[in-house]
């Protein structure tokens, strides 16, 4: 296999096996999965999902967590809804990461991931001391699973996401670079940021976005890969530059055919650059 492998972020519902299927299809051989809900974490679901994976020969990279209660509707409402940053929810969503953390371990995954959420710019702010103990308290449950934990960038900027990181000061904890994700919220050049948190990156989403008018106020939108303001070849020739190898999970957050079609467009664009600029050409 090579050291930059195609991946898909996969959703494990009733669409699964057509989506394992399109996988499959474009030669696609690594994939994020969204953790299912509590009710199907049980062992004999858990068997059923390997078998699955395994029978497409795909290797699963990372399970993410998501919430209940989180929306993403605009940006205020993800600053009072995402991940482990709201207060009212933090003790209830870190057991469920916990859980989600051993579940992986039963399907043999070596890393979660999650949007932690909107972490305070401002140091002094007693919700930074808060988030940096619970993230603690996730890298550590997860160190006991031989996991990493990888937060999704996007929702603050390079410099407060590295100072977080030396606050936290877990060597578990790593990042998963999302550069459309820096355009949507507007919390900067993603190109810059990947440069200066290169070493905590773990793994990355390929995915696109053009910027909004007023950035940080209003979502940018997101596009097919190649079509938005990231520029995936300087995204990719930066990777090379900071030392990532790991796979490059696509992400298109829309659905049915048409996010089939752009998912195949944007592995075609991932082919010939990946071949450019590693050298490795699609097994
Ligand atoms: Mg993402």
């Amino acid at each position: 296999m090579r050291t930059h492998p195609l991946g898909a972020f996969i959703i494990c519902d009733d669409g699964l096996d057509l989506r394992l299927h399109t996988a499959t299809r474009l030669s696609i051989s690594t994939a994020q999965i969204l953790a299912p809900p509590a009710t199907h974490r049980t062992a004999e679901y858990t068997k059923m999902l390997k078998e699955k994976f395994e029978h497409a020969d795909i290797r699963i990279t990372v399970v993410f967590c998501g919430f209940a209660g989180e929306s993403y509707a605009d940006i205020p409402t993800v600053k009072r809804t995402i991940g482990l940053v709201p207060e009212a929810t933090r003790s209830e969503r870190l057991d469920e990461a916990r859980h989600i953390s051993d579940f992986a371990k039963k399907m043999d995954v070596d890393a979660i991931g999650l949007h932690i959420g909107f972490i305070p710019e401002d140091k002094d702010d007693p919700v930074y001391a808060d988030v940096i103990a619970v993230a603690r308290e996730l890298c550590d449950h997860a160190a006991r699973n031989n996991q990493r934990v990888h937060l999704e960038t996007g929702q603050e900027t390079a410099p407060t996401l590295l100072r977080f990181f030396k606050d936290v000061n877990r060597a578990n904890l790593a990042i998963n670079f999302d550069p459309a994700n820096m355009i949507l919220y507007g919390s900067g050049e993603p190109i810059a940021a990947l440069q200066l948190v290169g070493q905590y990156v773990k793994s990355v989403h390929c995915k696109d976005a053009v910027w909004a008018k007023n950035p940080g106020l209003e979502w940018g939108e997101e596009v097919p890969l190649g079509a938005g303001d990231v520029n995936m070849e300087l995204f990719l020739q930066t990777l090379k530059e900071i030392g990532y190898v790991g796979p490059l999970t696509i992400e298109r957050e829309i659905s049915g055919e048409e996010q089939a079609k752009d998912i195949e467009k944007g592995v075609r664009l991932l082919n010939s650059l990946v071949e450019k600029i590693w050298g490795e050409k699609n097994d």
